[in-house]
């Protein structure tokens, strides 16, 4: 459901994205994986509408979101998407709850709608309990809960993550990446997921993109990319012997 046709991007003079085409179905989970610069986040970030690409199509189903031919941008607050970046930025003076509730008041959700709303994704993330508490009485793996809570309360359909899972410590990131998965697949969302680990790639995905410097390399399942790489960069990229 939504497709990225052609993307050109580009800082200044320096091309980040060079023809980037790719779909994300409805309930899949698909990793943007690549080296560093290779334009993952670049790539996340125009799809969310905050940065602007200088030829190309985004579309969600039949709804235009940028169209570089007419110059057309849909506003970021208007794109229904659910956005999770590395640093959680979470309010540090602001409850869970109220911290949850923030896109709702931004919204001018009726209070007593934020409640129940909060509530209900409190609840589905485990954190019904914890409200009342401020960020930094919460473990590093409750924050990032927190943090796709606020993602996830007004209910978009997809979910953009940009290495939600670099914050914590391995055996944390691990529980992590099984709950959202598990998460992603309870709520029936579609997620693009950025990270640079080959094996989160492969422990979280449906589907992988290999980016290289601001091209797709190759797409496929995580079998497909470890098993069959069509070329050295995939091969060695994905850790594969072959
Ligand atoms: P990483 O894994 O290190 O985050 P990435 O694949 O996400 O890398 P991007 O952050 O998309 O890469 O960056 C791609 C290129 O664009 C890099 O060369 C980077 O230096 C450059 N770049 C990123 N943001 C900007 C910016 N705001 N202004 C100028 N250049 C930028």
């Amino acid at each position: 459901e939504l497709s990225v046709e052609n993307l050109h991007l580009k800082y200044g003079d320096n091309p980040v994205l060079r023809g980037v085409s790719m779909q994300l179905g409805q309930g899949e989970v698909v990793s943007l994986l690549g080296p560093s610069g290779s334009g993952k986040t670049t790539l996340l970030r125009a799809v969310a509408g905050l940065e602007k690409p200088a030829a190309g199509r985004i579309s969600i189903g039949e709804t235009l979101l940028f169209d570089g031919a007419t110059g057309f941008e849909m506003p970021a607050e208007e794109r229904n998407l659910g956005l999770v970046f590395q640093s959680y930025a979470l309010w540090p003076h602001k409850t869970v709850f109220a911290n949850v509730a923030y896109p709702l008041k931004l919204r001018k959700v009726p209070a007593a709608d934020i409640t129940r709303q909060v509530q209900v994704v409190l609840d589905q993330l485990g954190l019904g309990h914890l409200g009342n508490r401020h960020p930094h009485q919460l473990s590093g793996g409750q924050q990032q809960r927190v943090a796709i809570g606020r993602a996830l309360v007004y209910n978009p359909p997809i979910i953009l993550l940009d290495e939600p899972l670099s914050n914590l410590d391995a055996k944390l990131r691990e529980e992590a990446r099984v709950f959202l998965r598990e998460l992603i697949l309870r709520l029936g969302l579609s997620a693009l997921l950025v990270t640079h680990d080959q094996h989160e790639a492969m422990a979280i995905s449906d589907r992988i993109l290999l980016l290289n410097n601001g091209k797709i390399e190759q797409q496929g399942t995580p079998q497909e990319m470890y098993g069959s790489p069509a070329t050295l960069f995939t091969a060695e990229f994905m850790g594969s012997n072959n």
